[in-house]
This record gives C-alpha cells, structure tokens and sequence, in this order.
C-alpha cells in the first residue's frame, strides 16, 4: 500500500524512517538535520562509525529518540541537469531502502521527497521515480510493505497528490 501525507517525518511512527542524507553520513540541514536532531547525538555516532554511504545505496542505523524504529540513510544524487545518471539514482535511493527494510523485517517506511530540496532534483520528475518505484517494489517484491511519502513542502504535496492516483 502507499499513500502520501503531509507533514514532518521526524513525527511518524513507522518500522523506519528514510533520511535524504549526504554521502558522509555526517548530518547537515535540511530534512538529514531535522532527523539527527530528533534522534539526538547516538544517531550521529552510529552513522560516523559506518563512515559513509555511496549515492544511490541505503544504509540502516536504529532511531534511537525518534517514535520510528529504525532509519534508513540514503544520499540521493545532486542535480546536475540530468544527464549524470540522476534518474537511475534517485530510483536507486528508493529501490535500496525498500530492500533494506524488507531484510530487516521491517512492515511500514516513510520517505522524504529525497533530493528535492537542497539537491535541486525537480520535483514532478523526483515524484515519478519514486511513486514509480515504490508500485514496482510493491508488485515484483512484497505487496503487504506499508509506503508512506512524506512531504514537507506544499509543492511536493500538491504534486503527490495530484499524480499518485496515476499509478
Ligand atoms: P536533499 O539534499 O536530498 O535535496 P533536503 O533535506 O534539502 O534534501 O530536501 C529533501 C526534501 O525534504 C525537501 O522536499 C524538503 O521539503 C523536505 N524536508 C525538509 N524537512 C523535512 C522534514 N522535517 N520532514 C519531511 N521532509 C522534510
């Protein structure tokens, strides 16, 4: 099932949360800075000891003060007009964490609109690769996954809404 809502993730109780991080997994603004400082510094520790996340790829840490269980690290690609294979990794972002929650028996995950925000992905085409993705996950690997976009910005939510009954 997907659906989208609006709001802050940092707020919603799922097995894991995705976080739009950067490839260090060191913080910084942004949703990735409005997650560690929920988390609180634990967060922040676990994911220095990874040392770092290629884009496109997903790494997985426990939440720590956040009401979800786990979160999921993903670096979605910067926008660099879109011959740099950013549609391939932004459809990577969403595959990987599905996967990884899935392994780590998770039932319900929330995302962030990854890369439309400081990353500067646009976002009618960022909600098409991930809505997109989401159904092929849900159709070729488990149908029962609850997926649920979050998103902040009152674009994105127009957007969400406007194009999810499509797919
Ligand atoms: P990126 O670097 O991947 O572009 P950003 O954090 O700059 O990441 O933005 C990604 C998306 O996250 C944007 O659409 C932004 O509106 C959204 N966002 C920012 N804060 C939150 C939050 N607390 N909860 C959910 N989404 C958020």
């Amino acid at each position: 099932m997907k659906r989208s809502v609006k709001g802050d993730i940092t707020k919603i109780r799922v097995d894991a949360i995705v976080n739009a991080a950067n490839t260090n997994l060191n913080g910084g603004g942004g949703v990735d800075g409005a997650i560690h400082r929920a988390a609180g510094p634990q967060l922040l520790e676990e994911c220095l000891k990874i040392g770092g996340c290629r884009t496109g790829e997903a790494c997985f840490t426990k939440a720590y003060n956040l009401p979800a269980n786990y979160v999921i690290h993903t670096p979605g690609p910067i926008w660099h007009g879109g011959k740099k294979g950013e549609t391939q990794l932004l459809a990577n972002s969403y595959w990987n964490s599905l996967m990884l929650a899935k392994e780590n028996n998770c039932k319900s995950i929330s995302f962030p609109n990854i890369s439309t925000g400081i990353y500067g992905f646009p976002k009618i085409d960022a909600a098409n690769i991930a809505i997109e993705t989401v159904v092929k996950f849900l159709k070729e690997i488990d149908d029962s996954m609850d997926v649920i976009f979050v998103c902040f910005d009152n674009l994105n939510y127009k957007i969400y809404q406007e194009i999810c009954p499509y797919y």
